[in-house]
């Protein structure tokens, strides 16, 4: 019987002239076949271009989706609702000619004490976007040449979400944190070189005006031989945030010299002491030390309001992932059905106050309650678990509260 010659279905070669030949139910394909059709596929995939741009989320349904995971801070979440949706509509319509209006893009800069919620915010909005998205920490940065890394590098994470597609990771969004610690140290940038400071707001100017920028695409300076890719930054929108301690001195200053004169007594009453961040403006960040052109390039400033009691209380329990209904669910995968006594969350919400551990400590006051029952319950038949007000006491009173506070500052 003869046998019948092994063909690639695809290219035609025979199976003794290529390296593998893969055979399916009526066919075959050799090894070179895989991996053109392999690169066709990651060219398809990565042409996602403004099509799934067409049904944008409006503004409100943006904010919405915020509100399941962020307790507040409504003033913050609606200037991120509003600039998400507007940089979307810039890659849509872009200008036609030079007559043409151009709708420039209007970075933004996040001004809240830390813990409470600005980088929740940034991940919280990455979930739903429909362009690529990257944190990075501003305080990394360095100028050029020194110990650290370059500006640019902030375009890296930007490339990697983008998987390494450059037309995508130009029409994406960056989130830089920790803004505040490039601010200059000093009034006078002449005494010393102040290489994590002006210098490194000098470069990140460059990027979020848009220009055209060298990015080292696997990031630092460790790999000198490595190609550079060229990113412009023109449709990049940018996102700070940035605790800026002791800002609200220099807000509360402000305010002081300026409620002089005719009105004075009645605007001073009028001014909420406990919350001087919503009173914010733009001389407040160039008074901390941060650069007008930056400032100028940032023109949408809006605040985070410290956490009081009652938002501390909401996060505890309300957000569609809050840390009880992650216990919660933990407990039921195991089939037990878990409980808090009445006055169990004040109690960890008073504690957090108590000890200034903030939003971040309510995480480590409630594994520190849970701490044994997690470790009990599992090898019990227990179909129910209470954690009653006593337990949390005593719980909460044999931990080591300065061990609580650092682990809620390291999260
Ligand atoms: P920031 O970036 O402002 O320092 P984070 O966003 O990292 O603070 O907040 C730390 C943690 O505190 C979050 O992971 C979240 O669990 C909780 N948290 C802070 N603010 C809020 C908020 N407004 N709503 C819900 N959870 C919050």
């Amino acid at each position: 019987m003869a046998t019948r010659i092994k063909k690639c279905s695809f290219c035609g070669r025979r199976d003794t002239d290529v390296r593998l030949l893969v055979s399916g139910i009526d066919g075959y394909i050799c090894d070179e076949c895989i991996l053109q059709a392999k690169e066709i596929l990651k060219e398809t995939s990565n042409s996602v271009q403004p099509a799934n741009l067409k049904k944008l989320p409006k503004p409100k349904e943006i904010k919405e989706y915020l509100d399941q995971y962020v307790i507040g801070q409504d003033a913050a979440k609606m200037a991120m609702a509003v600039a998400v949706y507007n940089h979307y509509k810039r890659l849509n319509n872009p200008a036609a000619d030079d007559n043409d209006v151009e709708i420039e893009k209007s970075n933004i800069v996040m001004v809240g004490s830390t813990g409470t919620g600005k980088t929740l915010l940034a991940r919280t909005i990455a979930k739903m976007l429909l362009v690529p998205f990257a944190i990075v920490d501003a305080t990394v940065l360095t100028e050029a040449g020194y110990v650290g890394e370059d500006v640019e590098s902030l375009l890296v994470r930007l490339l990697q979400a983008a998987d390494g597609n450059v037309e995508l990771a130009e029409r994406g969004i960056v989130f830089i944190d920790e803004i505040d610690k490039i601010a200059r140290k000093g009034d006078n940038p002449s005494i010393t070189r102040d290489v994590s400071g002006e210098g490194v707001q000098q470069g990140l100017l460059k990027l979020l005006e848009g220009s055209v920028v060298n990015v080292p695409p696997m990031g630092g300076r460790k790999h000198p031989e490595q190609q550079f890719i060229r990113v412009n930054t023109k449709n990049i929108l940018f996102i700070c945030g940035g605790a800026f301690d002791g800002i609200e001195k220099r807000i509360a200053q402000r305010l002081n010299t300026h409620v002089v004169g005719f009105d004075a007594a009645r605007n001073v009453a009028k001014i909420d002491k406990a919350n001087l961040m919503k009173y914010i403006a733009p001389m407040d960040l160039k008074s901390f030390g941060l650069i007008p052109e930056i400032i100028g390039r940032l023109p949408i400033l809006t605040h985070l309001n410290p956490l009081d009691k009652t938002a501390l209380r909401s996060i505890l329990t309300e957000p569609k992932n809050s840390i009880v209904k992650q216990y919660v669910k933990m407990f039921e995968i195991d089939g037990v059905k878990l409980e808090f006594e009445d006055g169990v969350f004040d109690y960890v919400v008073d504690k957090a106050v108590e000890y200034g551990l903030g939003a971040r400590g309510l995480r480590s006051l409630i594994e520190t309650i849970m701490m044994e029952p997690m470790y009990e319950v599992p090898s019990t038949d227990a179909k129910e678990y209470v954690v009653t007000l006593e337990f949390a006491r005593q719980k909460v009173e044999s931990a080591n509260m300065a061990v609580l506070k650092e682990s809620s500052e390291d999260m």
